[in-house]
């Protein structure tokens, strides 16, 4: 479970690309609302600054609790926690991978495998065995038709598509508005914000997929003997701090529309 627009070097990696995308959208909107005029520069700070705040702050808390929980001897590996639950539920022909890449962790479930990276598949923690829960948490859902993941695995395209796009239409609306154009200016922020309106439409969808994943994570842990009931706080606080990555990705998104709706406005109002 990646979230994306804070440069952190640790999350978990369900959906990586998707958020990589979502980077490049910020980056692409800080050149954006530069540009334009003093007003929509205060309107940015406003509706963005706390989101940005915010997404660091929860970056901050996972890397603290990540770290803190890595401390805490689990009695067996991220892998064999894994491959615990997967036999447990019958899942015996979902491989698990050492992945590359640091917190590259994911479920990917076009191939049907469980990706844990070197520390999560070798180590011996409650982050570890937690994350490698959390991971096969997705494959449950996907074994068990669980239908929010199948919207978004649906969503995952059509938002990076829009994501990209809206990027795109950014940079051509800034160059629009300085040449004083702006009618077609306003046409392609108004395709922006449809962009960004399926960024946030995935956003929302995955919510409830990220929350579910780490609520089996926890039941398997704990039915499988591999936590004991005093043990499941270290691993829910790893699990609640990366899902409030989630959440802070998700608000900064929904005040990203925002804005850029409230810029098409401005904008439509003006003549050219
Ligand atoms: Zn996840």
């Amino acid at each position: 479970m990646r979230s994306g627009s804070w440069g952190s070097n640790w999350q978990f990696a369900d959906f990586s690309a998707e958020l990589k995308t979502l980077f490049f959208v910020e980056k692409t909107e800080q050149k954006a609302h530069m540009i334009y005029n003093a007003s929509s520069m205060m309107m940015y700070l406003i509706l963005i600054g706390p989101t940005i705040l915010l997404g660091m702050l929860a970056q901050w808390w996972v890397q603290s609790a990540y770290q803190k929980m890595s401390q805490v001897p689990a009695r067996i590996s991220g892998h064999d926690a894994a491959r615990r639950i997967l036999d447990a539920n019958g899942l015996y022909d979902v491989p698990i991978e050492p992945s590359h890449g640091v917190m590259s962790d994911h479920y990917d479930p076009s191939s049907k495998v469980v990706r844990l990276s070197h520390d999560v598949y070798y180590g011996h923690s409650m982050s570890a065995v937690g994350i490698a829960a959390h991971e096969v948490g997705h494959a449950l859902q996907d074994a068990r038709g669980y239908a929010p993941l199948v919207v978004r695995n649906l969503a995952v395209p059509v938002a990076n598509f829009g994501g990209s796009l809206a990027s795109a239409i950014i940079s051509l609306g800034v160059f629009l508005m300085i040449f004083g154009m702006f009618k077609l200016a306003s046409w392609a922020l108004l395709l922006a914000v449809i962009g960004f309106a399926a960024v946030v439409v995935f956003q929302l969808v995955n919510l409830p997929v990220e929350f579910n994943a780490s609520s089996r994570a926890k039941d398997q842990l704990l039915s499988q003997g591999i936590v004991s009931s005093s043990e499941l706080p270290y691993v829910s606080s790893v699990l609640t701090a990366a899902a409030m990555t989630y959440v802070a990705g998700t608000f900064s998104s929904v005040m990203n529309l925002i804005y850029y709706v409230l810029q098409y406005a401005m904008v439509s109002d003006r003549d050219g």
